[in-house]
């Protein structure tokens, strides 16, 4: 009998009840706006922002209308203008370049390595291009962030880091988020906690947040912040400080608060997943697990791996013959943009030198995203049909040969 799944890739868990009746409070008592409160009540984004910063160490947070909206304030308030180029990874997603390209910057993209993670020495090279690195944790994949911060340290390049995929997982003990100038999250459907659509950003320095809080459209209600600088911070930069409104509202933080609570047992949950499918594919012929450093605590939303040096119509074949089987997989390696994959030389806005190296890596790059819908037993399933479509097409391979 041949398996197949039925389960969905997109269907995420419903809200917690907590957060619903949280958010039907906000809506009885109507005030979603987040300035719009009454009496000395605190704004639900105000307490999110508060509880986020604690659990990220950080000083400061604020609570934005989505992660792209967070990159390009970051951006910003690191001062990046029209014309400035800024370094981002070329294995990432669409909003990453686009969040760049939104303050008229240019990217300069870096390559990737078998690891998935930013290709450190292509990097070296192209330090003295840009002062600042947009550094995407793509699914979840953490590179070694020592080694990063160093090499940006001494060629005085600032580390912006996007950790839409990374939200509760750390390296070396340090959570994802801390390393750079300012780190960026994402609250949409597919992250790690789900309001739809939203953003959270995090620094430690006073005129940094300053500026990420005026910008974000505050008017001179900053004082109404709790993981914010005192008002002295702002005494020139109220002035100084365009408002380009992306403020995050009630109903969404109180949707948030609950989830945040329970952000680490859903990596525990998400993990026990990833191992039941990494164990499932090991030794797989033609396949390639991706290597997880022990420095790297990750949160498994998602799953790649590699099919290295196979033909564009073999890795089309799997995926044509898993999905058969009701196994979604995405490929980024495809030459047309599609659903949410695409690749560096997709985006024309940005054109960019071949990296031929990266273009290898991408090309074998599969992934699967990991909802915790998905049972263990879901995902032992998952891993016996991609390990035998897998081995039936690389099989035929060898025998073609
Ligand atoms: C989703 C995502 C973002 C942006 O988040 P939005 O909230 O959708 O704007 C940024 N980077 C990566 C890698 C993402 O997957």
């Amino acid at each position: 009998m041949t398996e197949v799944f039925t389960g969905s890739f997109t269907q995420q868990e419903p809200i917690p009840d907590e957060g619903i009746a949280a958010a039907n409070a906000v809506m009885r008592h109507g005030r979603l706006h987040r300035y719009n409160t009454s009496g000395d009540e605190i704004a639900e984004a105000a307490l999110l922002e508060e509880e986020f910063a604690a659990t990220t160490g950080a000083r400061y947070c604020l609570a934005v209308a989505s992660g792209g909206y967070a990159m390009t304030t970051a951006l910003r308030a690191c001062g990046v203008v029209h014309g400035d180029r800024v370094l981002t990874n070329a294995f990432t997603l669409a909003p990453v370049p686009g969040a760049i390209a939104a303050v008229g910057g240019v990217p300069v993209f870096v390559g990737v390595t078998e690891d998935l993670v930013i290709d450190l020495d292509d990097l070296a090279r192209k330090l003295d291009q840009a002062q600042v690195l947009l550094l995407s944790h793509m699914r979840g994949h953490i590179c070694d962030m020592r080694a990063l911060m160093a090499l940006c340290d001494a060629a005085g390049v600032t580390v912006i880091e996007d950790c839409a995929h990374t939200m509760g997982a750390t390296w070396d003990g340090v959570p994802s988020g801390r390393w750079g100038r300012f780190g960026c999250y994402s609250t949409q459907t597919y992250k790690h906690i789900n309001s739809g659509e939203g953003g959270l950003l995090i620094c430690d320095d006073a005129a940094d947040m300053a500026r990420a809080i005026m910008l974000s459209g505050s008017y001179m209600l900053f004082e109404r912040h709790r993981a914010a600088p005192p008002p002295e911070a702002f005494a020139q930069i109220k002035y100084e400080t365009p408002n380009i409104s992306g403020r995050m509202d009630n109903l969404r933080a109180a949707i948030l608060r609950p989830q945040l609570r329970g952000l680490s047992a859903q990596a525990a949950r998400w993990n026990a997943r990833y191992r039941v499918v990494d164990d499932g594919l090991r030794d797989t012929p033609g396949l390639r697990l991706i290597n997880r450093p022990v420095q790297e605590e990750f949160v498994a939303s998602s799953f790649q791996f590699l099919l290295l040096d196979w033909s564009a119509e073999a890795v089309a074949d799997v995926i044509t013959r898993c999905k058969a089987r009701g196994v979604e997989l995405k490929w980024f390696g495809g030459a047309e943009p599609s659903g949410f994959t695409s690749r560096y030389d997709s985006w024309r806005y940005a054109p960019s030198d071949r990296m031929p190296a990266s273009d290898r890596v991408l090309a074998g790059i599969v992934d699967m995203r990991l909802p915790l819908t998905f049972s263990l037993d879901d995902c032992a399933l998952i891993a016996r049909i991609i390990r035998a479509e897998v081995s039936a097409v690389f099989q035929g391979q060898v025998a073609a040969e």
